[in-house]
């Protein structure tokens, strides 16, 4: 995939149902982890797309958003999952919207797990590891808002983080460390994805 630096990314679509998705011509790139996890801030750095305007949207963070550049590639923000404030069968719907995009979609190239550095893996990241490497998908582990820790706490986060992929994984398992805020670990991530 070639980007040249005219490419743009623009919003695309929301869809609350895999009924309603886009075709499945383009390769997609999925950027899934807890709520508040600092995924739209991520995607917005990526894309250049305000997506704190679209944020305010209702529902657009219960649906499967899709940001394109024409013709070339696409990013889906997965919804976040522990968050608390939402009834069990609204939990249950995302899900299930979840598994079955991730289930039944041919074009996804691979999923983007983002992990706040301050916390590292929880109960629910845990669960999403599962269901991703269930599915057999290549992915990807972002470690994200390395402004707020220092750098022994980014070092103690990461280690623990490669020590869990060494465990569970035979293959090499990449993590990136970025902050949106202090638009670090932008370049490597746009880098890779531009490689992929
Ligand atoms: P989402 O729920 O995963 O989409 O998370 P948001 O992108 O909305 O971010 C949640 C909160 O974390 C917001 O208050 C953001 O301003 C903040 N945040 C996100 N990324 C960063 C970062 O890299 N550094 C810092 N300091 N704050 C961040």
């Amino acid at each position: 995939m070639s980007q040249t630096k005219k490419d743009s990314y623009f919003f695309l679509k929301s869809s609350d149902s895999i009924k309603n998705l886009p075709d499945e011509y383009l390769n997609e790139y999925c950027f899934w982890g807890r709520s508040n996890v600092g995924k739209s801030s991520l995607l917005n750095s990526l894309t250049k797309i305000n997506l704190a305007r679209t944020s305010k949207t209702p529902g657009r963070t219960t649906t499967l958003n899709f940001f394109e550049i024409k013709n070339k590639i696409r990013f889906v923000d997965l919804p976040g999952y522990g968050y608390a404030k939402r009834s069990k069968s609204e939990i249950y719907s995302w899900n299930k919207l979840i598994l079955d995009y991730l289930s039944t979609r041919k074009n996804i190239i691979s999923i983007f797990l983002l992990i706040d550095s301050r916390h590292g893996l929880k109960k629910k990241d845990y669960e999403a590891i599962k269901l991703i490497r269930s599915l057999g998908f290549h992915f990807y582990f972002i470690l994200t808002k390395i402004d707020k820790i220092n750098k022994k706490e980014l070092n103690y986060c990461y280690n623990k983080l490669k020590d869990f992929i060494n465990d569970n994984s035979k293959s090499e398992q990449k993590i990136f460390c970025t902050s949106s805020k202090k638009n670090l670990g932008i370049k490597e991530l746009k880098s890779l994805i531009k490689e992929v």
